[in-house]
């Protein structure tokens, strides 16, 4: 068992020094050229691989330019196109519905407020705040996913449960700079090293701090189950 500093603060902010070290070049993974193909490839991404979503939006994003394309597209013929991506029949429908809104209620911009992308079919607070983030610049949140989740829990910087309660706790410890980059370190991280079935303790930069580790903690953090 790793040592954790002495507050949540300092030990956030050692994680993301040692982190950023290690995956120097991290950064979001899905492809994308604009707003609108961001969009559409983050509601797809809900469980479901960076890596399929990448193979499936090639063909699709040639297909379907504009939010009139999709929310013109008979649902049959969107789910078709989306068939190889989990849950792909309501993921079609939300995207169906969320670019009627923005044809309707945006004059066919995607939104660029917290509040405004909430309301679109199927987009919540992540996903929102990958849009802010990455289509307008606008970093006001911390991108909360499933290696998030896990990975903060592990490391003792939070005890909840819920992904919007883990970001309030993650927004009072880490610093603004790097509400944006944090995610994506713990993304890398998660898949190369502390990943859901198979922790590599004995590999990781952060097993001297991490109160998860294997080494003599019998308790996996994220899931408060033993390892
Ligand atoms: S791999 Fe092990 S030591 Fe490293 S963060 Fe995950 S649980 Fe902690």
């Amino acid at each position: 068992m790793g040592i954790p500093l002495e507050d949540r603060t300092a030990q956030a902010t050692e994680v993301i020094e040692r982190l950023e070290h290690e995956y120097p070049e991290s950064t979001i993974s899905l492809r994308y050229s604009n707003r609108l193909e961001l969009l559409i490839a983050v509601m797809l991404s809900a469980q479901c691989t960076d890596e399929r979503v990448n193979t499936e939006t090639e063909n699709l994003f040639e297909t379907y330019r504009t939010p009139e394309d999709y929310a013109n597209a008979p649902q049959e013929e969107l789910a078709e196109a989306l068939n190889s991506i989990t849950y792909y029949n309501n993921k079609a429908k939300y995207i169906r519905s969320a670019c009627q809104t923005i044809v309707d209620e945006h004059d066919g911009e995607v939104p660029d407020t917290m509040d405004e992308l909430i309301e679109l079919s199927g987009v919540g607070r992540k996903t929102a705040n990958v849009v802010l983030q990455h289509g307008h610049d606008i970093v006001e949140g911390i991108v909360v996913d499933t290696h998030v989740q896990r990975l903060t829990r592990r490391l003792g910087l939070t005890e909840e449960q819920h992904p919007d309660q883990i970001e309030q706790d993650l927004l009072s410890v880490i610093p603004e700079s790097a509400w944006q980059q944090f995610t994506h370190l713990c993304i890398d991280h998660g898949r190369a090293v502390c990943s859901a079935r198979s922790a590599d303790c004995g590999a990781c930069v952060l097993a001297d701090i991490c109160p998860s580790e294997k080494g003599d903690s019998e308790i996996d953090l994220a899931s408060s189950e033993p390892w």
